[in-house]
């Protein structure tokens, strides 16, 4: 109850109904959400997004669900479902069980969004919705914090969000000891997942620009080779060539400087090149200063796609 001006109580206002496409004559149920907004909306649809409302509607009415109560009320002959969700959830869920040509996709672009998207996601068994945490922790624009989505993930079961999350934190440094809320919903087994599935990332990362076995069907491409015995690096020989010293160690300064945040992203690394031309200035063959950027270059997009590979291949453990 509020106040009017003259100090009366007065009711509360009466539902409002949600705007399209969820206000149409031809729906046959009634979403309330817990603010007073009246969504209609379609059992069908519904039904075939989510198993939960698929149950829900094959059940004898009007007390389908302990989750959803169902009043005995009935608004224009069609049953209310009261959620305890507000209109911006309630209107998300919807929007991810409609088609695409009715209303567009939420934008789930910040980790309170991301939450709320997992959440309905879970309780209502929807599993579109968990596809756009995965698809936007996927997208090449960075998600803050990342750390908070995997908890959530965690505390919720869900597993491919915990996956590209944990993946989407690769992009950034590790902050050991950061205090999140979210923290308090996991085990911390979850956390101690996540810093050896780095590790094991780091690893990879180690591995790949070390251990240059994988380039060497590139080699002729990139003239990784030179045949000036004093621009030998210590590594091997390929058909008594010599793998030049500023090219392998290219890849050594790119795994000092991705170490912390071993992602295949960020791999124009403006140091590591500058160092390489530096490096290459020494041999009278590798003097051309477009021939060492040119073979860097490709050797930077290689290693993106080699690092991008193997880290899909890291597997990160979880109970569930
Ligand atoms: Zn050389």
């Amino acid at each position: 109850m509020s106040s009017s001006e003259n100090g009366l109580a007065v009711p509360h206002s009466l539902p409002r109904d949600a705007t399209a496409p969820f206000n149409a004559d031809h729906a046959d149920i009634i979403l309330r959400s817990a603010d007073g907004v009246d969504f209609r909306a379609h059992k069908l649809l519904l039904s075939m997004a989510s198993p939960f409302f698929q149950a829900m509607f094959s059940l004898p009415q009007p007390n389908p669900s302990s989750l959803v109560p169902s009043s005995d009320v009935k608004k224009d002959g069609l049953l209310v479902l009261l959620f305890s969700e507000d209109e911006h959830s309630v209107g998300m869920m919807l929007a991810y069980c409609y088609p695409r040509a009715l209303c567009p996709e939420p934008v789930v672009n910040s980790v309170e969004e991301m939450k709320r998207a997992l959440h309905l996601a879970s309780k209502y068994e929807i599993p579109e919705m968990e596809t756009a945490v995965v698809r936007r922790l996927q997208a090449e624009e960075d998600v803050p914090q990342p750390v908070r989505v995997y908890m959530v993930a965690w505390s919720l079961g869900c597993r491919k969000t915990v996956v590209a999350a944990a993946r989407h934190t690769l992009r950034t440094p590790f902050i050991a000891g950061t205090d999140y809320e979210e923290l308090d919903a996991v085990p911390a087994t979850a956390l101690a997942r996540l810093v050896n599935y780095r590790a094991a990332c780091v690893e990879v990362l180690r591995d790949c620009t070390t251990n240059l076995a994988w380039m060497q069907p590139d080699l002729d491409n990139i003239q990784a080779q030179c045949s000036n015995e004093a621009c030998a690096s210590d590594e091997t020989t390929v058909r008594d060539l010599f793998w030049k010293t500023w090219w392998a160690e290219y890849f050594r300064d790119a795994y000092q400087i991705l170490k912390d945040a071993p992602n295949e992203r960020a791999l124009t690394i403006p140091e590591a090149v500058a160092s390489a031309v530096s490096k290459a200035s020494q041999c009278s063959d590798c003097r051309v200063h477009g021939t060492v950027t040119a073979a860097i270059s490709v050797s930077s997009l290689r290693l993106s796609q080699e690092l991008g590979k193997r880290l899909s291949e890291v597997e990160l453990k979880t109970p569930f």
